[in-house]
C-alpha cells in the first residue's frame, strides 16, 4: 500500500500520525516551504459547537492520540449587536495559533510525525494518483473536488484580518453581529497574547460590498474606541473565495476527500478545525482497515447542516431582533447556553428553525 498526502496542514498531519501509528508511512506533499508557512491567525475551538464533545483536546488525546495544546483558555465572551452587549464569564473554549508561529497546531502536529514532508511540491493530483494506491486530499480548498465536479459550494466568503499590537486580556474574545458593521457576516476580535490580537471582517460575496477599505477603517475605529487604545497594525491577510461547501462523495476510489476538501469548514461562524481532523484521523482509519470513511463522517455531515441552517438564520436577522437575542443572553441565558454541556442546544435550535429557512 502506497499512501500520498497532498497538503501537510491539519486534516493532511493528522492522517499522517494515524497512519503512522498503524505501521503505514505516508508519503506527505506540502506546497509550501514549511507547514503552516502563512499568516499568523488565532483560532478557536467553542465548546458549544462541537458539544457533547465540550474539551476538543482532551477528546483527540484519549480518543485518537493526537496531542495539541491551546495558547489559552477562554473565559469571557463579549457579544455585540448594534446596540447591545452580552458579556457571557464561563469557560466557552480554547484559544489556538496557526501558521507561521513556533506554536501554531501546524508546528505541534509535525512534531508528531515521522514520514517525510515534500516541500514546495508541484506534484499534481493526477500524478500522485498514478503512483500511489491511495491520495488523501487535505489542499485546504475546494480545488481539486470542484475539478471532479464532486462539490457544492453553499457560500463564499471573503476575510480580511490584521494582527494588532495593543494590551489585551488573553483569555476574552470579542465578536460583533451588526450589518451596519458587516451586512451579513460578522467581525471579531481574538488576543493571541497580552500585547498581540487578530481583528477579522468575515461577510459573503452575496452581501456586494461596495467599499471593503470603508468598511474596515470603521471596524477598526470602532475596536480603537471600545478597547480605549490606538492599536498598531503589524500584519494584514485577505482571503477571498473562501469556499463553504461539501463534497458529494467523500471518497472516489481510494481518493480521500479531507478538511475544507470535504466540507469540514462549518458555515454558521467558518469552524472547521475540529471536523478536519476528524475527517483526516478517518480516512486513515479506514485505509487501516479499522471503520469505513462515508460512516465515519455522518456525524460531520449532520453537523454541517445544522450549521447551514444557522447561518442562513444569522445571515436574515436584523438588528433589531438581533439587538434582543444579545440583550437576551446577557447574563443567566448566555452562561447557560454557552457553558459545556453534553446537550447540543445548536441542533436542536436548527430544528426549530430549518422549515423557515427554505
Ligand atoms: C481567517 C480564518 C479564520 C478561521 N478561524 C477558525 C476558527 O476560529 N476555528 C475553527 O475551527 N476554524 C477556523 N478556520 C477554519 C480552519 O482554519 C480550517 O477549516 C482548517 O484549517 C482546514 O484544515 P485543512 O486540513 O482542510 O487545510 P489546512 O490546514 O489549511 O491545510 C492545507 C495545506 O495544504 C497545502 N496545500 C494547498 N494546496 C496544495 C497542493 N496543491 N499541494 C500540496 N499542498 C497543498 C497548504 O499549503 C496547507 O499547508 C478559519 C479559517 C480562516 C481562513
Amino acid at each position: 500500500m502506497k499512501v500520498a498526502i497532498m497538503g501537510a496542514g491539519l486534516s493532511g498531519l493528522a492522517c499522517a500520525i494515524t497512519l503512522e501509528r498503524n505501521g503505514i508511512s505516508p508519503h506527505i506533499f506540502e506546497k509550501r516551504s514549511d507547514v503552516g508557512d502563512r499568516f499568523i491567525n488565532a483560532e478557536l475551538f467553542l465548546s458549544f459547537l462541537t458539544s457533547p464533545v465540550n474539551n476538543n483536546y482532551q477528546f483527540l488525546a484519549e480518543e485518537h492520540n493526537i496531542f495539541l495544546k491551546p495558547s489559552n483558555l477562554i473565559n469571557q465572551l463579549n457579544i455585540h449587536s448594534e446596540n447591545k452587549k452580552a458579556i457571557v464569564n464561563e469557560q466557552v473554549g480554547f484559544i489556538n495559533i496557526r501558521g507561521r508561529h513556533k506554536h501554531s497546531f501546524e508546528q505541534q502536529l509535525k512534531q508528531q510525525v515521522s514520514s517525510k514532508i515534500h516541500y514546495q511540491s508541484t506534484f499534481t493530483y493526477e500524478e500522485l494518483l498514478k503512483e500511489y494506491s491511495h491520495v488523501i486530499l487535505a489542499t485546504g480548498d475546494a480545488g481539486y473536488a470542484l475539478d471532479l465536479n464532486n462539490y457544492e459550494v453553499d457560500r463564499s466568503v471573503t476575510l480580511k484580518g490584521a494582527t494588532v499590537e495593543g494590551d489585551f486580556k488573553q483569555s476574552s474574545i470579542y465578536v460583533w453581529f451588526n450589518h451596519k458593521i458587516v451586512p451579513n457576516g460578522y467581525a471579531y476580535v481574538i488576543p493571541f497574547s497580552e500585547k498581540e490580537a487578530n481583528i477579522v471582517i468575515a461577510y459573503p460575496q452575496f452581501s456586494s460590498i461596495q467599499d471593503e477599505d470603508q468598511m474596515w477603517q470603521n471596524f477598526y475605529d470602532i475596536l480603537c474606541s471600545r478597547f480605549n487604545q490606538s492599536l498598531k497594525v503589524t500584519d494584514q491577510f485577505h482571503v477571498k473565495d473562501y469556499l463553504i461547501g461539501r463534497c458529494i462523495y467523500p471518497r472516489i476510489g481510494n481518493t480521500f476527500f479531507t478538511g475544507n476538501c470535504f466540507g469540514a469548514l462549518m458555515p454558521f461562524l467558518g469552524f472547521g478545525q475540529f471536523s478536519s481532523l476528524l475527517t483526516g484521523i478517518y480516512a486513515a482509519n479506514d485505509i487501516c482497515g479499522e471503520g469505513q470513511y462515508e460512516k465515519l463522517i455522518k456525524p460531520i455531515r449532520k453537523s454541517y447542516n445544522h450549521s447551514l441552517t444557522l447561518r442562513k438564520a444569522i445571515e436574515r436577522t436584523e438588528n433589531p431582533t438581533m439587538d434582543k437575542i444579545v440583550s437576551g443572553l446577557d447574563g443567566y441565558w448566555g452562561k447557560k447556553f454557552f457553558k459545556p454541556s453534553k446537550f447540543n442546544s445548536l441542533n436542536t435550535l436548527s430544528y426549530i428553525l430549518r422549515p423557515f429557512m427554505k
